[in-house]
């Protein structure tokens, strides 16, 4: 087969443009993203040899490789891991799949100064890309294990890129930078140099279950410290699985390559979890809250952020059985000691240890952010703002959990100093008389805020929950009541709020109701089918009327919801 050209697709070349041009001054996490990419492939390979003992490949070995050569000014990264075929090649190189990066474009193109891009650079991971941040042209060879015929991806990263099918290409990856001009005003990102590749896969690699070893050049002439000694290969990493370790013995920098590694995330984590469970059903956890939700927390396929090992080997990617769908951002390694390196999702699903684990993975979590609440307001406040919504999921669907989530959860409020106030908080602070938690439920703040439902609440001084999620809806209904005391919708059935006034006696409204019986008579008329009943308020200050649901009828938006759900 010829060589033959192709164009990015339109994504994939502004971001192509954005490396080649990278503000980004921390361009050593290039090597991350590929020794990252190199280490998910021997995952695959492994697994895949697991699964189909036909597969014609070699696993006796498996390991990533750095090649320096300086002569040559190229690095070359290689894994002989599950590779990719010429149509994989096509497309996973060549288009951007991930739609998070799409998202990330749209927001740096608006962001307005360099300082701007270069934060927004640092919050994306734009993977094999970032390559082009050091390199002024990538080749990659490339064979999928199981398949004879390889192939050869070459791009300078300016629109085009040539795919060639080979016949000699070994199994795995091979990535080859050839690295731009050295710069001589700054030794720092000189990426022939040994010293700095060791020192970069330590920072960021460390934890990498597979080999890095170092090959070719590295007697390193003129190296800090290098001896010229030509020994077998060196393997720069410690490969230690930090979730096995106990917690002094690891950083919190070393945790957090981790996260990004597993997270796909180039952000800090906001928090770690880790748990050691001993006794017959051996396990060991290392959780990650992330610091943003994704944008696609809601949708219906949204991938769990859980892996499950076993024994040290990587089983599957996005184990849902290990955490409620509620928890479904949580990050992180499961490495079970006593399951079988062939378990499948099914298995997983029914197995009563698994479900042992997921409650106590759950308890931990809902203790974790129980802290952070208790001893970190500003990082429950990012932490709320962020998975709230999700979390509050667990109110309808985890009722074991109920208590628990409801205890770490806080809502915005007509009283709150800061805005947000618990249920507990709403309690304490109830005046004598009052014997209900008050909410209204809405499409926004400024919906909820206009509502002519607030008006008598306002105009009394009484607490309102304004929530705003649309799960908010649902979990009101599901939850009904907190410590005794009914959760009420302002917007539903009668509320009585008279009973608070003196200035309203019995005799009068009864005067008032005889008053008005003729109008409101007329109304119902005509308004016939469309209302049950028109009748006299007290919610009502300055607006003349208000839509109200009966105290057991759907709100609007559960309505709606429900229509729009076909039901
Ligand atoms: P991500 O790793 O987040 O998926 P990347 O841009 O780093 O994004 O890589 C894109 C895809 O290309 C990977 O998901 C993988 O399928 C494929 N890929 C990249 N590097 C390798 C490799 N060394 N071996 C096999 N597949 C690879
Ligand atoms: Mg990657």
């Amino acid at each position: 087969m010829p060589t033959e050209t192709f164009e990015f697709q339109v994504e994939a070349r502004q971001l192509l443009q954005l490396m080649i041009h990278s503000v980004y001054s921390n361009k050593d996490v290039f090597l991350r993203e590929l020794v990252s990419n190199a280490s998910d492939a021997l995952d695959k390979l492994r697994l895949a040899a697991l699964r189909d003992d036909t597969l014609d490949a070699d696993v006796s070995d498996l390991h990533i490789e750095l090649e320096i050569d300086r002569d040559a000014r190229t690095l070359t990264v290689r894994d002989n891991g599950i590779g990719m075929s010429y149509d994989e090649v096509g497309q996973l190189i060549g288009t951007i799949a991930n739609s998070g990066t799409a998202e990330f474009l749209r927001e740096l193109k608006e962001a307005q100064d360099a300082a701007g891009a270069e934060g927004l650079i640092g919050q994306f991971g734009v993977g094999f890309y970032s390559g082009f941040m050091v390199a002024d042209e990538v080749t990659l060879l490339t064979r999928r294990a199981g398949e004879r015929q390889g192939t050869r991806w070459s791009s300078r990263g300016e629109g085009t890129y040539t795919l060639e099918a080979v016949d000699d290409a070994p199994q795995g990856t091979s990535v080859t930078l050839h690295l731009k001009p050295a710069d001589p005003d700054n030794q720092l990102h000189d990426y022939t140099s040994v010293w700095k590749i060791k020192e970069i896969v330590k920072r960021y690699s460390d934890f990498i279950t597979w080999p890095v070893r170092l090959v070719g050049e590295t007697n390193g002439a003129g190296e800090n410290g290098e001896d010229g000694e030509a020994a077998g290969p060196e393997t720069l990493n410690s490969m230690k699985a930090l979730w096995a370790r106990s917690r002094e013995e690891v950083s919190e920098e070393e945790y957090h390559e981790l996260y990004k590694h597993i997270g796909h995330d180039w952000r800090e984590p906001l928090e770690t979890i880790q748990l050691q469970a001993e006794g017959t059903f051996e396990y060991q956890a290392l959780l990650f809250v992330p610091s943003h939700a994704p944008h696609d927390l809601f949708n219906q396929n949204f991938r769990h952020g859980l892996q499950l090992y076993v024994k040290r080997v990587f089983i599957m990617d996005d184990c849902e059985a290990l955490l409620p769908s509620y928890l479904r951002f949580v990050k992180g390694v499961v490495d079970a000691q006593d399951l079988s390196l062939n378990v499948s999702r099914e298995i997983l699903q029914q197995d009563r240890h698994i479900r042992m684990m997921q409650r106590r993975l759950t308890k931990k979590v809902l203790a974790s952010v129980k802290s952070m609440m208790t001893g970190d307001a500003e990082r429950y406040a990012t932490f709320w703002r962020e998975f709230g919504a999700v979390l509050k999921e667990g109110l309808v669907t985890d009722p074991d959990h109920r208590d628990a989530v409801l205890a770490v959860a806080s809502f915005a409020s007509t009283h709150g100093d800061d805005g947000t106030v618990t249920l507990k908080q709403y309690v304490e602070r109830m005046p004598e008389g009052q014997d209900d938690i008050y909410y209204l439920t809405g499409e926004s703040r400024e919906s909820v805020d206009s509502s002519p439902h607030m008006e008598a609440f306002r105009e009394r001084g009484i607490e309102v929950l304004l929530l705003t999620d649309p799960v908010d809806e649902v979990w009101t209904d599901a939850v009904g009541e907190y410590e005794g005391k009914r959760l009420r919708s302002v917007a539903k059935g009668e509320i009585d709020l008279t009973a608070r006034e003196d200035d309203r006696s019995e005799d009068e409204r009864e005067k008032q109701a005889e008053a008005y019986a003729g109008l409101l008579g007329w109304m119902g008329e005509r308004l016939g089918e469309d209302v049950k009943e028109v009748r006299l308020s007290t919610r009502l200050t300055k607006s003349p009327a208000c839509l109200v649901a009966d105290a057991d009828d759907l709100t609007p938006a559960l309505e709606n919801m429900y229509r729009a759900m076909g039901q």
